[in-house]
């Protein structure tokens, strides 16, 4: 089936706004097993409107248009439609009740802005706005179904969800299965992934569709099939996939390092304790982010200046001064800190240079120190980090996370993190 989109607004133009609704959209039509064949972002222009429309409608079986349908004299979408399809605008009496009602709830009066937007092509199915005043439409013209919809993600979401996937599921009924797996991975790179897949499944299957988000911190690899007959294939691959990427595989879905920390420790009944420097708490935000977080973490130290990583945790003037902030025995000194001032069975602790200041040529920028571990088997391991302040705490969170992680599974090889440059020497 022949979808497109038409994005419209000047808006889109100016980059006031990003177009995100195309996305909203795509992702949502992906269950259906319905793809965007094409999308065109163009401005409020009228006779650039009417063209478009025109055009993507002769190409198309459905066109989405999105946009201009506010009660503002720029939003011009069912008076372009009403022109394309020859037909005059004419009152609809379902939208004028829902902008009484709409304009009532508010306490407001019904003005001749508001007016306008009861006015749709002759002919055009209302479709429902339960969010906002703009009643979305559907018009079929010359073998095309055009669906007109709102511009604010709030009121696109709800209106396609309630009202349009319905109608499309019920006219383009789909009856193959459609499965999407998600893998988030960390520690990995997406060229090495790939060439990885390609080296180790060279036989992968046409009807398995691969695709790759990185992000940071994690990468994530989508496995899709399509249909019934692609189902074995697909559950072949990921398990294949699976015992290939290994210690890789964070978990799948929503899954996340700190919502995998959570769970591993939930599971044994032990609780972590942090002592941060260079990440200034944003390894206790993770944590504390995900619901539960309080059954297994015991506290979070942020000790930023020296004096206080001597006082609140007990590190030594002596290991200051001989090593500085940022080496190995200042962080296993924290983490032991940590482990003892809160009762905890683990710990992590990170002592690193952020930058963009603080370097020396024996510690650049980028370099981080990481302790993790348990008492009487605290290890630390030295990474290095030379990227930009934020991405530098991600990296530095993700990586102390994902070694307390493997320890907690009881991994005992030492991963070889992408990201990870070799401190300069
Ligand atoms: P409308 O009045 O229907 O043209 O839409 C008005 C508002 O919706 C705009 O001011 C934007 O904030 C938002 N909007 C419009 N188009 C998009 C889009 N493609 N992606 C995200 N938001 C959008
Ligand atoms: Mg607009």
């Amino acid at each position: 089936m022949k979808l497109n989109l038409l994005m419209t607004g000047n808006e889109l133009m100016s980059g006031v706004t990003v177009d995100s609704n195309s996305a909203l959209i795509a992702r949502l039509l992906e269950p259906l097993n319905l793809r965007v064949g094409c999308k065109l972002a163009i401005g409020d222009d009228m006779e650039q409107l009417c063209t478009e429309i025109s055009r993507l409608a002769g190409m198309s079986e459905v066109l989405i248009v999105n946009g201009g349908l506010g009660p503002t004299s720029d939003d011009l979408t069912a008076e372009a439609l009403a022109r394309v399809a020859g037909v005059p605008l004419v009152e609809s009496a379902a939208a004028m009740a829902h902008l009484e009602t709409w304009c009532g709830r508010r306490g407001l009066a019904l003005n001749a802005a508001n007016r306008k937007q009861a006015f749709l092509p002759q002919g055009a199915e209302l479709i429902p706005n339960r969010v906002g005043s703009a009643v979305g439409f559907r018009l079929h013209h010359l073998g095309c179904e055009i669906l007109c919809t709102p511009g604010p993600p709030g009121e696109l979401r709800p209106m396609l969800e309630e009202h349009i996937l319905p109608w499309l599921a019920a006219q383009y009924p789909n009856s193959e299965p459609v499965v999407i797996t998600r893998f988030q991975l960390f520690g990995i790179g997406e060229s090495s992934l790939q060439e990885l897949i390609r080296r180790e499944m060279p036989d992968w299957p046409p009807d398995v569709e691969l695709g790759f988000r990185a992000g940071a911190p994690l990468l994530e690899l989508k496995v899709s099939s399509f249909s019934e007959a692609a189902q074995t294939a697909r559950i072949a691959c990921e398990e294949r996939l699976r015992a290939l990427l290994a210690d890789h595989v964070i978990g799948m879905g929503n899954d996340t390092l700190p919502s995998r920390v959570v769970a591993l420790l939930g599971a044994r009944g032990e609780h972590v304790a942090l002592a941060e420097s260079c990440t200034g708490g944003l390894i206790a935000s993770l944590l504390t982010e995900v619901p539960g977080a309080s059954r297994v973490f015991e506290a979070g130290y942020v000790v930023y200046a020296n004096r206080i990583k001597e006082r609140a945790l007990g590190v030594s003037h002596a290991t200051l001064e001989a090593h500085g902030a940022v080496s190995e025995q200042v962080v296993l000194e924290m983490a032991a800190g940590a482990l003892r001032e809160s009762g905890a069975e683990h710990a992590l602790a990170v002592s690193g240079i952020a930058g963009p200041d603080g370097g020396t040529a024996g510690k650049p920028v980028g370099t981080v120190w990481v302790a993790w571990g348990s008492a009487g088997n605290i290890r630390a391991r030295e990474l290095y980090f030379p990227v930009a302040r934020k991405l530098f705490q991600t990296m530095v969170a993700a990586t102390a996370l994902d070694l307390l992680r493997r320890d907690l599974m009881g991994i005992v090889e030492e991963p070889r993190y992408f990201r990870e440059r070799r401190v300069p020497r």
